[in-house]
């Protein structure tokens, strides 16, 4: 076993994120050279705009041995950039952090301690959820979707803060899915998987860089990445109502023989109309969603695209 060669890869995806970054950078080396094992940090810089790259160069700089910069061309997500980290890590056990310091760095050690103890996938729950009560509520319906209706079974996929063995992380790489979501995929790819208590902050600086539109974007990432449960709903849905419908028909049917023309209940008709049209909608809506990820997996295109990366030469191979 060599001894340059971490044992720990810390990847943390960045994104417009000048604002914490002093703050991050302070806490996270300390939490980390308390582990007393080789580490390494991977900042991948989502395209920020701000003054996050000159500010991940500085900290390279003063920390060239245990740092990494990936600097991607464009914003391309949070899941791509923690991607373009994993393909890179050189460590025996990957740790995900947001950069916000909502996770914090000292709850890293309790993550090493389950992966050294054999676990190849350290899951998290968050206590005391310190985020918008509207963000709580909605996480709550999605886990709760989620946890019906695909196979992945967690107490909370919404926490960043994870720890992932080498075999998952490898197999995560080999994965060529163009969109999907890490702590789900891994979760089907581990064996000996655990689920922790992990603590929970405020945002210590900066905005959330989640708009409603892209959340709700990735929840049907992670619905329709991982279950064809909705789609088959759906079918199930439309069989129950041409039943109910078939059966109106017959009513009216019956009801214009024996009664004659009549216009009653006209309206409720509309509502009926209305409600099915509505129905097929959004039946078309869902279909749309699976077919435009066929669509983004056909096209092939780079999950993501590195403009530079800074970082010394690795150390020589491990002798197996
Ligand atoms: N992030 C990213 N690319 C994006 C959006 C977010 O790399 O397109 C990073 C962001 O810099 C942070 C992490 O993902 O490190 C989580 O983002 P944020 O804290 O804004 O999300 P929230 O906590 O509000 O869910
Ligand atoms: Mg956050």
């Amino acid at each position: 076993m060599n001894d340059t060669a971490p044992v720990l890869s810390v990847v943390i995806p960045v994104y417009n994120e000048e604002a914490v970054l002093p703050a991050l950078f302070e806490r996270l080396y300390p939490a980390l050279d308390a582990l007393e094992r080789p580490y390494e940090v991977l900042f991948v810089n989502d395209g920020s705009r701000d003054r996050s790259v000159a500010m991940l160069r500085e900290q390279y700089q003063r920390r060239p041995a245990q740092t990494r910069v990936i600097l991607l061309q464009v914003n391309f997500g949070q899941h791509a950039a923690i991607l373009a980290g994993f393909e890179r890590s050189r460590g025996r056990y990957v740790v995900t952090l947001d950069a916000d310091l909502q996770n914090p760095p000292e709850e890293v050690a309790k993550l090493l301690a389950k992966l050294e103890e054999g676990h190849d996938y350290v899951g998290t729950w968050r206590a005391n959820r310190q985020d918008l009560w509207w963000r709580r509520a909605a996480s709550k319906i999605v886990n709760a979707i989620r946890e019906r209706a695909t196979p992945i079974k967690m107490a909370d996929h919404g926490c960043m803060l994870r720890g992932y063995g080498r075999q998952v992380i490898d197999t995560i790489n080999a994965t060529r899915e163009n969109v999907t979501f890490i702590p789900a995929l891994a979760s089907i790819y581990a064996s000996n998987p655990v689920e922790i208590q992990v603590k929970h902050d405020e945002r210590v600086a900066g905005t959330s860089k989640y708009s409603l539109y892209r959340l709700i974007r990735l929840s049907f990432d992670l619905m329709t990445g991982f279950s064809t449960v909705p789609l088959q709903l759906f079918s199930l849905v439309g069989l129950v109502l041409s039943g109910l419908s078939g059966a109106l028909v017959l009513y009216m049917l019956v009801r214009r023989v024996i009664v004659g023309p009549e216009v009653d209940g006209v309206f409720t008709l509309f509502a009926i109309v209305f409600f099915l049209l509505a129905i097929t909608l959004f039946g078309i809506g869902l279909l749309g969603e699976y077919i435009g990820r066929i669509y983004v997996q056909v096209r092939q295109r780079p999950r993501y695209i590195i403009g530079a990366v800074l970082e010394q030469a690795p150390p020589p191979a491990r002798p197996e």
